[in-house]
């Protein structure tokens, strides 16, 4: 759907929101500088909201695997980039990832991908991990999954306490995880 707004200039809704951005902060969207600028933003913001379009199905496809070793599983320190859902400003970070398998595996790079898809939307940290620890029980049904979130804010940083590299971590603890303090702090131990 296009906006007409200067008469000749077609925006999309969403590039028609950022010109009326540019004018509301008090910058001039005919500037030249900023002339182009609600078309990318608007392409930069589908990108890091592209999330909500994708589904568990088709990013994990075919790469689950049968497997007898139940030993726990970790994936270390994937990077993420989101945006909070309360400021629409970054918070990035690294995702740690840990299961126990039941009988199935799920393919390493399946992962980041699951985190990627729930990054790419307005989050909080705290529910980014428990989606992705429910995405992997979902695919596999563990006997556990931990996941293990450490962020920067920007909505910290940039403005309200203003504080700089300040990092917060949070968990989520399914299964076992939860209920075996041994499992967990192996867990834990490891990320
Ligand atoms: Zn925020």
């Amino acid at each position: 759907m296009s906006v007409d707004i200067a008469g000749d200039i077609k925006l999309s809704k969403l590039e028609e929101s950022f010109h009326s951005l540019l004018t509301q902060s008090g910058d001039d969207p005919s500037r030249e500088g900023v002339l182009d600028t609600p078309k990318r933003a608007s392409k930069a913001f589908s990108f890091l909201t592209s999330g909500y379009h994708q589904n568990l199905e088709k990013i994990v496809g075919k790469a689950v695997f049968p497997c007898v070793n139940d030993g726990m599983v970790v994936v270390k320190d994937i990077e993420f980039y989101s945006l909070c859902e309360h400021h629409i400003l970054p918070f990035f970070g690294s995702v740690s990832v840990g299961y126990l398998p039941k009988d199935k595996v799920i393919g390493l790079s399946k992962i980041p991908r699951i985190v990627d898809m729930y990054a790419r939307r307005l989050q909080i940290q705290e529910q980014l991990g428990l989606q992705i620890a429910q995405a992997i029980n979902l695919v596999i049904d563990t006997h556990g999954v931990a996941v293990v979130v450490k962020a920067q804010h920007m909505c910290m940083s940039m403005r309200g306490v203003q504080k700089q590299g300040t990092c917060m971590t949070s968990s989520t603890m399914l299964g076992g995880f939860r209920d075996n303090l041994a499992t967990r702090q192996e867990f834990l131990g490891l990320v």
